[in-house]
């Protein structure tokens, strides 16, 4: 068998076992509804939460940037790609987030890769929650420091996996937690993170992807959210789910990011963002700086949403955010009703092994401000009919 062979057999074996990522195609531009195989369907799957992507006064100031500053950046940050915009958009940053300092590379996935394996030596310890996301398990794989798997929101269990680094004579121990975690919407105890971190000595990163544009006043993140300004050493950010764009970024003190500007392998060795890309987040930050409308609204959606299933009978799980996810635990009846729900007109993703456990498949609804309380009735009612036909509710 030569490679492509291989290959071939590798993904019908994924396909046989249902595991086989299905790639859909956007027939028209982000938003509440999407054309879709020439059909209209409600978009209950995307990360565009406050319905930036596709927002006029985004678009504008994109289309000003490109204007202004071209198309490409041209080279990387560290060479000659560092354009006043970005600076800009850092500092801007920073003001919103009210941290010192920000660095702002391509993807929040690259912003992952950005700080781990740059503040991270062999002599070093890495306590990882272990639902953190993928770009932070590939982080910690970039480094030679010993790591340490705690339970799932269990600060007796880091406690544990702290006592243990200790005792493995750890130099610097950095505990790392998603924020919001995207498959659930259950909520890092982040203030219980910091007090344990301030007993043993440890730093805490945040990544707070999802927490972006969603939490705290006017969507400042998870860290505005609890109050621990000042307690919270790295956050790692977006810029690709609530503020409508691309990119990602770390926050932290002036030291941090200075020195990432020196050793952060995204940073050095891959182009900046785009000049339109950084237009268009200088005016979501703009944006959520003078009004949280867009913030209110979405909760507004997802409270209203949330409420009207749990009282239809359907179960939510443990969210506490407007991700909303409908447990069906099997991964067929996930499968055929989110196929019954796009036949209904309305795209929300069946979510199944490896992403979710085996047995806690289910279909993961989005809510956005995009979203009229037309389009959530319309999908309560679809929801419903769906529901009474495969006898969940
Ligand atoms: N971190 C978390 C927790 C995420 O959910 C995601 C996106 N799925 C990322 C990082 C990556 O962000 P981006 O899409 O900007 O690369």
């Amino acid at each position: 068998m030569n490679i492509y062979e291989e290959l071939t057999k590798e993904m019908k074996e994924l396909e046989e076992q249902g595991l086989l990522v299905n790639i859909r195609t956007l027939e028209s531009a982000q938003g509440a509804w999407l054309n879709m195989n020439g059909k209209k369907v409600l978009n209950m799957c995307s990360n565009n939460y406050l319905g930036f992507a596709n927002d006029e006064r985004l678009k504008k100031a994109s289309i000003k940037a490109i204007e202004e500053w071209g198309v490409g950046p041209g080279a990387v940050r560290s060479i000659a790609g560092t354009l006043t915009i970005h600076n800009t958009l850092e500092s801007e940053l920073a003001k919103f987030k009210h941290v010192e300092d920000t660095l702002v590379v391509q993807s929040g996935f690259n912003a992952n890769q950005a700080i781990i394996p740059a503040i991270m030596r062999s002599e070093d310890a890495i306590l990882s929650d272990e639902l953190n996301h993928a770009s932070i398990i590939d982080g910690v794989r970039l480094t030679k420091s010993k790591k340490y798997v705690w339970k799932h929101k269990d600060v007796k269990s880091l406690e544990e996996a702290l006592k243990k680094a200790d005792s493995e004579n750890a130099k610097r121990k950095l505990i790392i937690t998603d924020g919001v975690f995207s498959m659930d919407g259950d909520v890092a105890p982040l203030p219980e993170i910091c007090d344990v971190a301030e007993k043993y000595n440890a730093l805490v990163m945040v990544d707070d992807a999802h927490g972006e544009g969603v939490l705290g006043s006017n969507g400042r993140g998870i860290v505005d959210h609890f109050g621990l300004h000042g307690r919270v050493d790295i956050e790692v950010g977006t810029l690709s789910k609530a503020f409508g764009v691309v990119g990602g970024f770390v926050a932290g003190k002036k030291e941090l990011i200075k020195y990432l500007k020196q050793k952060a392998r995204p940073f050095l060795f891959s182009s900046s963002l785009s000049p339109a890309e950084s237009g268009a987040a200088l005016e979501a930050i703009k944006i959520l700086t003078e009004n949280d409308i867009e913030v209110k609204k979405l909760w507004d959606n997802g409270k209203y949403f949330q409420e009207k299933m749990r009282e239809m009978g359907f179960d939510t799980g443990e969210t506490v955010t407007p991700i909303t996810p409908v447990m069906l635990y099997e991964a067929k009846t996930a499968k055929k009703f989110s196929s019954r729900l796009y036949e209904e007109g309305i795209f929300a993703s069946a979510i199944g092994f490896p992403t979710v456990p085996k047995g806690k498949a289910r279909i993961r609804v989005m809510i956005s401000a995009a979203h009229s309380r037309e389009d959530l009735d319309f999908a309560l009612e679809k929801f419903k009919l769906i529901g009474k036909e495969l006898e969940i509710i």
